[in-house]
């Protein structure tokens, strides 16, 4: 069995095209949806060749971008509604550890992996409930409704031993602690209405954001994933893991 339908942010590159493109293996699925701040220019997304690929704008940052986008998935995924959706955009903002992070700095993190996830998945909650009215209550799987975060292992409160590092992560551990503070609590939230609720670490992944040394390419990232989504029960919700669904401490 496959979802039908499978929405990915962030999809013009990096992780999200590589789910986007594993995610296009499986023969069961209807429809994906990949989104992409600006689509003129999301080069590597329009060569993937699929009439079930749909490409629409979205800046998850922008509430109108936000309304323009749902009413066009509205009209994509019809009365079907939404299977899974996967909160994948993400910044992660660079500084030495010379330097405090600015307010600036610390707004953007936090406005895009925190609180632009719980407002588009707010919004889209119509959608999901909608795909999970129409499978049997017995049913908790991505099969019915998901939503299913990409966090970082620099989430984790519980194994934050080296601090933020000469890399300058702290806006970006905050950012993710509060993204997977969401997954609980949401997760919590929905689950009697069958909406599964699950947060992953992709693990360290050659994107731009990951650099060229990281130890994944973006495909052995995304396989690992969407093999750990294929798994996904009850037991599972409002949890978080690793790319291949072993569980992190939040
Ligand atoms: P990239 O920097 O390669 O890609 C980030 C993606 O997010 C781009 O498509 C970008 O779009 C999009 N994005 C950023 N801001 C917005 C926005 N406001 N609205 C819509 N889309 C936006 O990063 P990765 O692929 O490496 O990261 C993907 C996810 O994985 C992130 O959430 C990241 O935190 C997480 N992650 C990555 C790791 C790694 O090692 N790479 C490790 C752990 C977690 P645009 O092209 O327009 O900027």
């Amino acid at each position: 069995m496959s979802p039908y339908s499978v929405l990915v942010t962030g999809a013009n590159r990096g992780i999200g095209l590589g789910l986007v493109r594993e995610l296009l293996k499986d023969s069961g699925i209807g429809v994906i949806v990949a989104t992409a701040r600006d689509i003129e220019n999301a080069q590597k997304l329009k060569e993937v060749q699929d009439p079930r690929l749909h490409l629409l704008q979205l800046d998850v940052n922008c509430d109108k971008s936000i309304k323009t986008f749902y009413e066009k998935l509205s009209g994509v995924v019809g009365e079907n509604g939404l299977n899974v959706l996967i909160n994948n955009a993400g910044v992660l903002v660079n500084y030495t550890s010379e330097q405090e992070p600015s307010r600036k700095d610390l707004l953007k993190q936090i406005e895009t992996n925190t609180i632009s996830v719980v407002v588009l998945t707010q919004k889209l909650l119509p959608l999901l409930d909608r795909a999970a009215s129409q499978k049997p209550p017995s049913e908790f799987s991505i099969n019915r409704a998901a939503v299913l975060n990409i966090s970082s292992g620099l989430g984790s409160i519980g194994n934050n031993t080296i601090g933020s590092t000469e890399k300058g992560f702290l806006a970006y551990r905050i950012s993710k602690a509060g993204l997977n503070q969401f997954g609980k609590t949401f997760g919590i939230d929905v689950k009697n209405k069958g909406i599964l609720v699950s947060s992953f670490c992709p693990g360290w992944v050659q994107t731009d954001m990951g650099g060229e040394q990281a130890q994944l390419t973006t495909e052995q990232s995304a396989e690992a994933l969407v093999s750990s989504f294929h798994r996904l029960n009850a037991e599972h919700t409002g949890l978080y893991f690793d790319r291949n669904l072993k569980p992190l401490e939040f």
